[in-house]
């Protein structure tokens, strides 16, 4: 899928130590190739990847990022970007607030005029009406009478009407009359764009004005799905997409390419069958979905505001003079902390979560490290080679451990003094590799 793509074109940049022209072409080569494969619009693969270029270029690598994070901060941005960037809401002005389902047959209308509904009267405490206009398929009606049964929201239906702009205004009238203040239509659909199903919604749309006009979308799509919001588009100048099916095996293209054509936010996203199944969309979510890497940029970021430079200038030489202390130790595990409890940060390391799901994290896996090194002497912490044992029963009785734990710390230590010097990296580097980063 197009994560793994990403991943792989990501993956030419291990080992390069600055950006340099040569591999962030050939990286974004690839990431355009990812993109394509996606189904995402050729010009907008295009656009999107030579903007990204300018904006690698000539960047300089902070020393706490490793090139290829950092272009996927970039990415990471740029398709933020492309998909909305700012979350957008929906309009609920108007009494009632009228808002209009468009789309294909199939692209999950009925289901999500449910869902919406739902949201709005759980989530915003509101009172929606929903309305039946799929006048086609008498098994339409019934469906929506089902999913209205499910969340405890009245459907207003005119089964012997085939009308479905009459319909919608006696709903409208009948919302008035009993303090409804949403009313949802749910229309019909079919296979594929054609002249009378365009005439019919124009029709619906013009005579009740929505003040929402929402195109619902299937992802599993691809190309397709961005013609066909271009379609409804053109008819209805509709306020914002609805992207079902996010739950499948779906490519990103139809998210990322949508609101470049008919520059209109994706509003809403449907992730199942369930009544439930609804989320806001975020422009920036989306894109770290996309990108398949958790909350990595955020643990990037987080680490970026951290790390003080400086400090980790300090820390390299004092490292590559084997100055390294426990107090350097300390210093590092206060910097770790600061970046939030060690529950989070797992979260935020792509696969860490999974893997470490049954495992056991204390809220502060540093207690035990932190008093062991308070009970060392200055002498001991600058120069741990002095510590033996008669020094270690007596850090273990003033910390309140154990002599294995601090027997554990001090293996640790060394280890990790090791693995320092032999990267000669800053601190930062070093802990972002600690981390798998
Ligand atoms: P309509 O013809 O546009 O009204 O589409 P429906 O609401 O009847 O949905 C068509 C099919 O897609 C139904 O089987 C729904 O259960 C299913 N569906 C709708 N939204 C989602 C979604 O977000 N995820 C999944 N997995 N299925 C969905
Ligand atoms: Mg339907």
């Amino acid at each position: 899928n197009l994560s793994d793509k990403l991943d792989k074109a990501f993956h030419i940049l291990k080992g390069h130590g600055k950006i340099t022209e040569v591999n962030v072409a050939d990286t974004l080569k690839e990431v355009r190739r990812a993109l394509l494969d996606a189904d995402v619009n050729f010009k907008i693969a295009k656009d999107f990847t030579a903007r990204v270029k300018d904006k690698a270029i000539g960047q300089d690598v902070l020393t706490t990022l490793q090139p290829g994070q950092l272009l996927v901060k970039l990415v990471k941005d740029e398709l933020t970007e492309l998909m909305g960037g700012d979350v957008a809401g929906v309009n609920l002005s108007g009494n009632p607030t009228v808002i209009l389902m468009s789309g294909l047959q199939g692209s999950g209308k009925t289901t999500f005029s449910g869902k919406l509904a739902n949201f709005l009267k759980t989530k915003k405490n509101k009172k929606p009406l929903l309305v039946a206009c799929d006048i086609y398929r008498p098994a339409a009606i019934n469906q929506l009478h089902v999913v209205g049964d499910q969340i405890g929201v009245e459907v207003y239906s005119e089964p012997e009407n085939k009308n479905p702009v009459e319909i919608a205004q006696n709903a409208i009238k009948h919302a008035k009359a009993n303090g409804f203040n949403v009313v949802i239509v749910d229309t019909a659909g079919r296979l594929a764009v054609d002249q009378e199903m365009m005439d019919e919604i124009a029709r619906v749309h013009k005579a009740i004005q929505p003040q929402e006009t929402l195109f619902v979308v299937d992802s599993m799509t691809g190309q397709d799905a961005v013609n066909t919001a271009k379609a409804f588009n053109d008819i209805l100048n509709f306020d914002g997409v609805i992207l079902t099916k996010l739950d499948g095996d779906t490519r990103g293209g139809a998210a990322l390419s949508i609101k470049s054509i008919v520059n209109k936010p994706i509003k809403f996203v449907g992730t199942g069958e369930k009544m439930e199944a609804i989320d806001v969309f975020y422009p920036e979510r989306m894109a770290e979905r996309i990108l398949g890497m958790g909350d990595v940029v955020s643990l990037v970021e987080r680490a970026q505001e951290q790390f003080d430079e400086e400090e980790a200038r300090k820390l390299q030489k004092k490292i590559a003079k084997n100055e390294f202390g426990f107090d350097d130790f300390l210093t590092q595990i206060q910097q770790v902390k600061k970046m939030g409890n060690m529950k989070d940060l797992v979260g935020m390391i792509p696969g860490a979560s999974k893997a470490m799901k049954d495992v056991e994290i204390e809220d502060d896996a540093f207690k035990h490290i932190e008093a062991i090194i308070h009970s060392m002497t200055p002498g001991e912490r600058s120069k741990p080679a002095i510590i033996d044992v008669k020094r270690k029963a007596r850090i273990a009785k003033g910390s309140g451990t154990k002599v294995e734990q601090v027997n554990q710390l001090m293996k640790q230590f060394d280890q990790m003094s090791k693995m320092m010097k032999m990267m000669q990296g800053p601190g930062g580097k070093n802990l972002m590799k600690m981390m798998g980063g």
